[in-house]
Parts: C-alpha cells; sequence; structure tokens
C-alpha cells in the first residue's frame, strides 16, 4: 500500500470514517456541476426531501449541450433548452453559483474552475463528469462520479470509496520539438494501456513534469481515466503556486502564506512507497496519433497501424474491430490519412496555451479544400484571452470556424457532429465508436498543433514538417 504519497495524505486527511462496506466515507471540498449528470440527482434529492447541504461548496456551468454557434435562448434544441432550464431552477432554488452563459465565466467544467483559482492542491473533488481527473495537476485527487453519487456529493459533501493504489509515472528529460504534453499521455497510455490503471491512482513525476506549465499538466492529468486510473496527479510546486496567485478564488495575503506552507507539507515525500513505478525517457516520446477505437490505439506519427501479430494476445480482437471500423489496415502508415473534419478544442486541449500552438502551425497557410476546421475555445475567459491575442484573427483568416466556448464535437451533445463516415482529426480525448456525433464516424486523437498540421494538409502529417 502506497505510504508518504500526496494521495494517502489527501485521502486520510479528508477521511470521515469507515462504513460497514469497508469503503471509506470521504469528504468532497469541492463539487462541480453541470447539466448533464445533474438534473436526475437533484430530482432524486427532493424524493428525499434532502437539501444541497453545502450550496457554497457546489459550483456550476453549461457546457456539454451548448451551441457554438447560436446561443441565443431558447435553443433550438428543446431537450438542450430543457437541461438548461433545470440547472438554472436548481442552481436558483439551492443558492448555487452558476456560471452561465455570458456570464464572462462559463465554460468547461474542467477549464473554468482551474482558471478561477477553485481548484487548489491538496482538495478533494468531485464532478459528473470523466475528466474530473483534470484537476490533480494542481496536486488535487479529484473524482468523475456517477448521477446517484452526485446526488450523494449534493446531500452530504461526502463519497462512499475504496481507497486506490498509487502508481508513480516517471517521465524524464527535455521533450523534442513538436512533442506535447498530449503526446506524452497518449505515448503512456499506448504502453501500459486503456486498462492498465485500473485499481490505481497516477502519480505523474520527474523532471518531463516540472519543466510543464499548469495547462500541460492538465492535459496529462485530464486523460488518466483513458488510462484506466480513477485520478491522477502531480505534486504542486512553484508552477502550480505561480499560476494559481492573484486568481478569482485563491487564497489572498496571509492566507497565501499559509495555504503555501500546508501545500508543501502535502507533496509526496522523497521516500513516499508506491505500489508501482514505471519510468519513461522523454526522448522516446514522438508526435502520437490514434489510429484505433480506444485512445491506447496509438502509434508514433512515422510508425505503421500494427499488425494483429505485434500486439499483445488480449489487444488483437479489439484491432481487429478497429481496422473494421475505422477501415485503415495494419502494416500502413498513419500519414497520409485523409481527414474530413478538424477539431480543436475539449476539456484536454482546449486551453490559451493549445490554441496558441494550433495558431503558430495555421499562421499564413490555409485549410485544406474540402476539409471543415473550427476551433472552440474551453471558456469564455479563453476566448476573450485569444482575440485579445489576435488567435481568432489567425484562425478565420486560415479558413478555420472561430466559435463559442462548450465541449462542443468532443462528445457531440449539441449540434457539432460527424456526418456518416467523415473522419475527424481530432485534440479531445476519446475515439470510440459514435464519439463525434455520427454513429459510423471516425476519430483520430492528436495534439492540437497536429490537428491543425493535418486541417492544412487536408491528411495526417508530422507537424514537425511545418514548424
Ligand atoms: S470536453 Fe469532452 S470530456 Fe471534457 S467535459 Fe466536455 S464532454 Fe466531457
Amino acid at each position: 500500500m502506497s505510504k508518504g504519497t500526496l494521495f494517502d495524505k489527501v485521502w486520510d486527511l479528508h477521511t470521515v470514517g469507515t462504513l460497514p462496506s469497508g469503503q471509506t466515507q470521504l469528504l468532497i471540498g469541492l463539487h462541480l456541476i453541470h447539466e448533464v449528470t445533474s438534473p436526475q440527482a437533484f430530482a432524486m434529492l427532493r424524493e428525499r426531501g434532502l437539501k444541497v447541504l453545502f450550496p457554497e461548496r457546489t459550483i456550476a456551468t453549461v457546457d456539454h449541450i451548448v451551441p457554438t454557434t447560436n446561443q441565443a435562448r431558447p435553443f433550438v434544441d428543446t431537450l438542450a433548452e430543457e437541461m438548461m432550464q433545470a440547472l438554472e431552477r436548481n442552481c436558483q432554488e439551492n443558492g448555487i453559483t452558476f456560471y452561465n452563459i455570458g456570464s464572462g465565466s462559463q465554460g468547461i467544467v474542467h477549464v473554468i474552475a482551474p482558471e478561477q483559482g477553485l481548484t487548489q492542491p491538496g482538495m478533494t473533488i468531485a464532478c459528473g463528469d470523466s475528466h474530473t481527473s483534470t484537476h490533480g495537476a494542481f496536486g488535487a485527487i479529484a473524482f468523475g462520479i456517477g448521477t446517484s453519487q452526485v446526488r450523494d456529493v449534493l446531500a452530504s459533501q461526502t463519497l462512499a470509496l475504496s481507497k486506490l493504489k498509487v502508481r508513480k509515472i516517471e517521465v524524464n528529460g527535455t521533450l523534442k520539438p513538436g512533442v506535447y504534453a498530449k503526446d506524452v499521455i497518449l505515448h503512456i497510455i499506448r504502453t501500459l494501456g486503456v486498462k492498465g490503471g485500473v485499481g490505481y491512482a497516477y502519480e505523474y513525476a520527474g523532471t518531463t513534469f516540472e519543466q510543464m506549465n499548469m495547462e500541460e499538466r492538465m492535459t496529462v492529468c485530464n486523460m488518466s481515466i483513458e488510462g484506466g486510473a480513477r485520478c491522477g496527479y502531480i505534486n504542486p510546486d512553484r508552477v502550480t503556486y505561480e499560476y494559481l496567485k492573484g486568481r478569482d478564488f485563491a487564497p489572498k495575503g496571509e492566507d497565501w502564506e499559509r495555504a503555501v506552507v500546508w501545500w508543501e507539507s502535502i507533496k509526496s515525500d522523497a521516500d513516499a512507497e508506491y505500489d508501482d513505478v514505471v519510468v519513461f525517457d522523454a526522448a522516446d516520446i514522438p508526435p502520437t496519433v490514434t489510429w484505433g477505437i480506444t485512445p491506447g490505439q496509438g502509434i508514433g506519427i512515422n510508425q505503421f497501424i500494427p499488425a494483429p501479430e505485434q500486439l499483445p494476445p488480449d489487444d488483437r480482437q479489439i484491432a481487429e474491430e478497429a481496422y473494421s471500423y475505422m477501415d485503415l489496415a495494419p502494416g500502413k502508415p498513419i500519414c497520409g490519412t485523409k481527414v474530413d473534419v478538424c477539431f480543436i478544442g475539449s476539456c484536454t486541449n482546449g486551453r490559451i496555451s493549445d490554441l496558441r500552438e494550433a495558431a503558430k502551425v495555421a499562421k499564413g497557410r490555409h485549410v485544406a479544400q474540402g476539409v471543415k476546421a473550427f476551433v472552440v475555445p474551453g471558456s469564455e475567459r479563453v476566448k476573450q484571452q485569444a482575440e485579445a491575442e489576435g488567435l481568432d484573427k489567425i484562425f478565420t483568416a486560415a479558413g478555420f470556424e472561430w466559435r463559442e466556448p462548450g465541449c462542443s464535437m468532443c462528445l457531440a451533445m449539441n449540434p457539432d457532429k460527424l456526418e456518416g463516415r467523415q473522419l475527424s482529426a481530432s485534440s479531445s480525448n476519446r475515439n470510440f465508436k459514435g464519439r463525434q456525433g455520427s454513429a459510423s464516424g471516425r476519430t483520430l486523437l492528436m495534439s492540437p498543433a497536429m490537428v491543425a498540421a493535418a486541417a492544412v494538409k487536408g491528411e495526417v502529417i508530422d507537424v514537425r514538417e511545418l514548424l
């Protein structure tokens, strides 16, 4: 069992007690809610005559269903409008802060909480969305939860959870030019497998993560769940504190000084014991792209789609399924694969630094004929910042559409959907069958810079050729 790790310390500090099931009742410091997984939870609360116990520890935004073009109310999609109204009503009735469209702070739940300083080291955080692991970038322990657990947190501010093992994933060295945080996490998942992290929290350590900025760290932690880990985190350090200082909800004055002392104390000890340790060399990580139907089916940009006999026996069946669904043949290069749609956005890669990297590639070039390319900022603040820097102009001059903030084609619960067999180059986090709105649509995951490169070439290419 892990000992002396940040996970261990934060878990113990938030333990309320042990339940008859043997699970821990864990206090949740911050609960983030959105329109998709909360309406039923509030309904369950009402049925039982319960109230939200700590409304001040619950923050709401709207992200999954928002249109990214016409946001006029009522929404054209009546189901989306109903969800929106339910969230507005539930927040109002329960005194919950809601960052609605036009508030200046709306956006994807995992983008807005860090940018406002709500996400802080040593916290426990829960949200009814799988990619809540994002918040671990700050040294928080953050869990994606289901609707009945959203109900539990609303009613009791606690969750019943079984303690996880901790795997330290160490990556050392400087990434090569054209290799980004997204490539690092795709490489890790590809190596350890999509189920490799089941039962674990992932602690990311080593000089590569130390050199990353907070947004890059968020990209890595965001996809921990795609590697099977329930959460992922990075110990807080100077980079974390510099990012947090001065943000809306960050401690101020003497509280700040006290907070830093506490944050330093919850870091994993130098002699911490881990349940497992895996070490990577940053120099071995290439720009990485998925070819299949799980985020673990990835390859280096200049590699060939693996043949079944090159894969472990357990991976062969899903590979066969992927060749046929994706219409990509084993033994062929992924470079040169024609793309129809290019999507830059999501809670993985919809932050300002992602847009800056993609804009560097798009600048002075033009989207290839027949390709639909669009950029969806992760939040209203990201959009505002990008426009202040003129990134929107770079994108639109290059033929990209510049949209309003939201989840958009990450999950396609709004009007942004693939059509038929379209193939998308996407900076999001899941390439499951039908994920982007068409039951037969296909997705290749990659970094935002690689998506921009695919957009201007009309096919998957090595972004380094354009840098
Ligand atoms: S961007 Fe995608 S993964 Fe992130 S919160 Fe929205 S739907 Fe979920």
